[in-house]
């Protein structure tokens, strides 16, 4: 995918250097096309020895058993956007604990994936029936039956032998970074 017009003015955008690297600029105004990223968030709710796992009801990776998660929004705050996807997508209540895996997917669109460690609140699992149609806490047994897929395999064995609390979410005291969401080791 590449952009041809400015998403501020409309105008042509052309080939420039920026900072010591060619990007696409615009012919007219001081928009720069810095590249084409996107982030998603995923959830991992422990109970016991079981994970919170969801199926997808949607391409991709329909029918696939995978951890909840989504794509985070412009103005939300991640650990807000987590609850609520776990929220919307399995009816389950967790908070955010900490950050304890990150994917890099560096592609036509580079995708960054965040995966949290989350306290279970409260709430069954229960799926939308929409965006997917299966919900419940499995154990490793349990998935070695069921259509999990890799990377969810990769998380599960994160959140049950990581050996890490991760970045935990962090209420900083300077002034300047409020409102910033902060985690740290
Ligand atoms: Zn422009």
């Amino acid at each position: 995918m590449v952009a041809k017009f400015c998403m501020s003015c409309g105008s042509a955008l052309a080939a420039r250097e920026v900072d010591g690297t060619v990007r696409l600029a615009c012919t007219e105004c001081s928009f720069v096309h810095w590249g084409n990223y996107s982030i998603g968030v995923g959830a991992l709710v422990v109970q016991g020895d079981k994970v919170l796992l969801v199926r997808r009801a949607q391409n991709p990776g329909k029918g696939f058993w995978t951890n909840p998660g989504g794509y985070i929004e412009q103005t939300e705050p991640i650990a807000e956007t987590i609850r609520r996807e776990v929220r919307e997508e399995c009816g389950i209540d967790a908070v955010v604990r900490s950050i304890v895996a990150v994917r890099d997917q560096p592609r036509s669109i580079h995708n960054v994936y965040l995966a949290f460690a989350m306290e279970y609140v409260s709430g069954e699992p229960i799926p939308d029936g929409f965006e997917v149609d299966g919900a419940g806490f499995f154990s490793p047994e349990e998935m070695e039956t069921m259509n999990v897929a890799e990377m969810t395999r990769w998380l599960v064995d994160v959140a049950l032998h990581g050996r890490s609390q991760g970045l935990r979410g962090d209420e900083s005291s300077y002034p300047s970074l409020s409102g910033y969401g902060l985690f740290r080791v």
